[in-house]
């Protein structure tokens, strides 16, 4: 990964808006301690965009990335900062990842699209980094002379990610970022999905997507013999029974459209039908998507179709470690 290009051009900017004293942030309302002014922001946004589309691939599916542009943009209209322009770009990268830089520059990957289990757990991934952008993270990490937190990662934090070109981007750039700023993002996550009619339970399934892919691989370590991948992860217990993570995300319950709307569990999986899925290195298999029809149906036994096992399906369709396809619901299997 060429990662020099990038950091020049942040600290470029950053030494060009020295000019610059305050300005008020727009979801505290306070002033901020900034070297950066909006415009400022939109245009080193707008050319750090540019450097990541150089270094990884948008998705070429238009159908996709309009569906994922729309949620964001509904989003995006609810949230504390609707007067910059928002754009959603889905990387076709398998690391699971999501991102945003300063100025309302988001992206999701494949590789996170592909354990995402409906539309509202899509919401709040772009909520959460809607929310990055209007608590300006970035920028104050920026400000602060940290070039390294441009990227600002939701898995990096939370689960330590794993292997994939992204990754490698997001340890060199990703510095800094705590757990009230992730907090913090899921709490204006959760306001942005419920304002649009989601419910903000939502948010704690995204939480869960990232918890369950550390569990996995603590469960395919002891399978293998070897030691489970140096996973920082920020959530000790699972995030269902993370008390800070329910009292922030509990406040979006009182939104009076707050589950309004359907997560659209059926939705989300015809809509990734078809993607590409890694199932080891330089070995890729697609999702493909089936209605649980028959009685009984086990992922022992949708396991005989696939080319991935049981738990890694149980994992991939939000079930690990315990569940069972639930009759009659649209389920993932990889071929
Ligand atoms: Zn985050």
């Amino acid at each position: 990964m060429k990662l020099k290009n990038i950091t020049v051009s942040l600290l470029t900017a950053a030494a060009l808006s020295l000019t610059t004293a305050c300005s008020v942030n727009p979801v505290s309302g306070k002033k901020d301690f900034s070297l950066i002014n909006k415009d400022q922001e939109v245009a080193m946004g707008a050319q750090q965009h540019r450097q990541v589309l150089k270094q990884m691939k948008r998705l070429n599916n238009p159908g996709l990335q309009a569906y994922v542009n729309g949620i964001g943009q509904a989003l995006a209209k609810k949230s504390h900062r609707n007067n910059i322009r928002y754009t959603f770009t889905v990387i076709d990268d398998p690391s699971v990842n999501a991102f945003a830089l300063p100025g309302g520059y988001i992206y999701i990957t494949t590789g996170l699209m592909v354990y995402l289990n409906s539309e509202g757990e899509l919401a709040g991934v772009l909520g959460h980094e809607i929310g990055h952008v209007t608590a300006r993270h970035g920028v104050k990490q920026q400000s602060a002379g940290i070039a390294g937190a441009i990227l600002i990662d939701i898995l990096a934090k939370r689960a330590g990610g794993n292997a994939g070109s992204l990754n490698q981007m997001g340890k060199a750039l990703i510095s800094g970022y705590g757990r009230d700023h992730e907090l913090q993002a899921d709490r204006l996550g959760a306001e942005y999905i419920a304002h649009v009619g989601y419910s903000p339970k939502s948010m704690i399934d995204v939480v869960s997507v990232l918890k369950a892919q550390e569990e996995f691989d603590k469960y395919q370590a002891r399978k293998e013999g070897r030691k489970p991948r140096a996973y920082h992860g920020v959530f000790a217990s699972h995030p269902s029974n993370d008390q800070r993570l329910q009292e922030v995300i509990g406040a979006a319950n009182r939104i009076k459209s707050a589950g309004k709307r359907s997560a659209n569990h059926d939705g989300y999986l015809q809509r990734i039908n078809g993607m590409k899925y890694r199932i080891s290195k330089n070995n890729y298999g697609r999702i493909v998507v089936g209605r649980a029809n028959t009685r009984g149906l086990t992922y022992a036994k949708l396991a005989q179709r696939s080319k991935v096992g049981e738990q890694r399906l149980r994992l991939l369709n939000g079930m690990f470690p315990k569940g069972q396809p639930v009759h009659g619901r649209l389920v993932k299997i990889i071929n």
